[in-house]
């Protein structure tokens, strides 16, 4: 059945409504659609104009930034190069608990911010504010990225989602009217997802037939499973999948697109932040919002990698409320070394890998996932349960539950000569072998950890 209100929405209910309501969306869409095909000089000359100036307003207007430029003799005239970000020093979750006043905007009044918090999987949530201006930008990001799936304002988009306080934080009737008449957004539950709970998905998404969805990795490939399995010649018919807030793996990707029979596409953002990086559909790594974001990849001492993996490290151009520069994510992303033949110049992120803590380091700084270490004991007959830990750039901790008491340990040899090869001549391993591992407070066994990597 063809969509009349698809047409109505785009060209007349949708911009009235944010013209209306004073929200630029629209106009700052438009602008952001211009810089995605902008050459890649006039892009870095795009991002120096918006970093020195979001570097001169953080000096001008937050205690902490004049501080800590000040203690390295530093001044806004200083930044003449996107390289000379790497003159500041990075910014942690716990730099922001400890200095949120000082880095809160003195040009804005208090009650005019919002209010966010981030959780993260290990420790505290962040608290951090925002002006309310780049909280209505963000929303245009999104747009244009999403767009690249085949969808466009005024189609169809269903949600597979479960934070609560995005989506089902006590909606007014207002609220709900505008998701579904504007916005044209259809809630599904990611947190109720039995199996009569997917079949009604199914059925919701046959009777609506939106043009793409939106979900959490690991939902979507929970409901592909589903899918798969029970109703394989379902009539659902998507231009497109976005796949955000948790790593999507190949195999994940895979599952997915074989169920839904369109391309997945890869997005990665946080909350602080927002959309940082999202594929196109020639998936060939994630086109980076850097007309928004300036994206650094890192090693250990916060200097740009050149290839292989680096901490992911934002600085944000437009939050003038509560400046965030130079911003440790906690991830680590892959260097892209390949161009993208989509027409897009938004420069590649290769891949987002994982947690800092899921890596380690090696003595030049740069990181290695815990994933080599435990591919060195599949098929060892010997070891039941084993754990690496990293203690230092020295020191390799490893623990072993032998299957039955063994008279021979050569087996492990040919793992410390791995480890060594990995992590240079200067490690020393020593092994422990135990009666059992003990998991973490939380339950988790971890078959590695490195504590000098987050
Ligand atoms: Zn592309």
């Amino acid at each position: 059945m063809f969509d009349f209100y698809r047409l109505i929405n785009k060209h007349i209910v949708y911009p009235l409504y944010y013209w209306k309501s004073g929200d630029k969306r629209l106009t700052r869409l438009a602008e952001l659609e211009k810089n995605q095909y902008l050459s890649p000089k006039e892009l870095e000359a795009l991002q120096l104009k918006r970093l020195q100036k979001i570097i001169q307003y953080a000096f001008d207007n937050t205690k902490y930034y004049r501080k800590i430029m000040q203690e390295r003799q530093l001044t806004p005239s200083d930044f003449t190069c996107l390289k000379d970000v790497e003159k500041l020093p990075l910014l942690t979750k716990a730099i922001i608990q400890e200095n949120m006043q000082d880095m809160i905007s003195k040009a804005y009044p208090f009650e005019s911010l919002i209010k966010d918090s981030s959780g993260g999987s290990t420790g505290e949530p962040t608290i951090y504010y925002k002006n309310k201006d780049r909280h209505n930008l963000r929303r245009a990001d999104q747009i244009r990225h999403d767009r690249w799936s085949g969808w466009d304002i005024g189609k169809r988009k269903a949600l597979i989602w479960g934070a609560q306080r995005d989506l089902k934080a006590v909606q007014s009737f207002r609220e709900n009217i505008i998701a579904t008449y504007i916005e044209r957004n259809w809630e599904l539950d990611a947190f109720e997802m039995s199996d009569s709970e997917m079949k009604s998905f199914t059925k919701q998404l046959e009777d609506l037939q939106p043009s793409m969805i939106l979900g959490y990795a690991n939902a979507l490939e929970l409901y592909a499973k589903y899918l798969l399995k029970n109703e394989p010649n379902h009539k659902i018919e998507l231009d497109g999948i976005v796949s955000s807030a948790e790593t999507l793996t190949e195999e994940k990707r895979k599952t997915i697109e074989k169920a839904l029979h369109c391309k997945v596409l890869n997005r990665y953002g946080s909350r602080e932040v927002g959309l940082i990086a999202s594929e196109c559909k020639q998936q060939k790594g994630l086109h980076i919002n850097a007309d928004n974001l300036l994206v650094e990849l890192v090693d250990n001492n916060g200097h740009a990698v050149s290839e292989g993996n680096g901490d992911i490290i934002v600085t944000d151009f437009w939050n003038f409320g509560m400046p965030i520069i130079r911003y440790k994510l906690g991830d680590v992303g892959k260097v892209s070394n390949t161009t993208c033949d989509c027409g897009i110049n938004l420069p590649l992120l290769g891949s987002v890998e994982g947690r800092s803590g899921d890596f380690f380091v090696k003595p030049d700084g740069s990181k290695i996932h815990g994933e080599y270490f435990t591919h060195l004991f599949y098929e060892l007959p010997q070891v039941k349960q084993f754990q690496m830990i990293q203690q230092s750039l020295e020191q390799i901790d490893l623990k072993i539950v032998e299957t039955s008491s063994q008279t021979d340990h050569d087996y492990l040899e040919p793992i410390i000569f791995k480890t060594k090869a990995m992590l240079g001549e200067q490690v020393q391993v020593d092994v422990e072998i135990l009666d059992e591992i003990k998991p973490t407070s939380t339950g988790k066994l971890l078959f590695t950890i490195s504590k000098i990597s987050d």
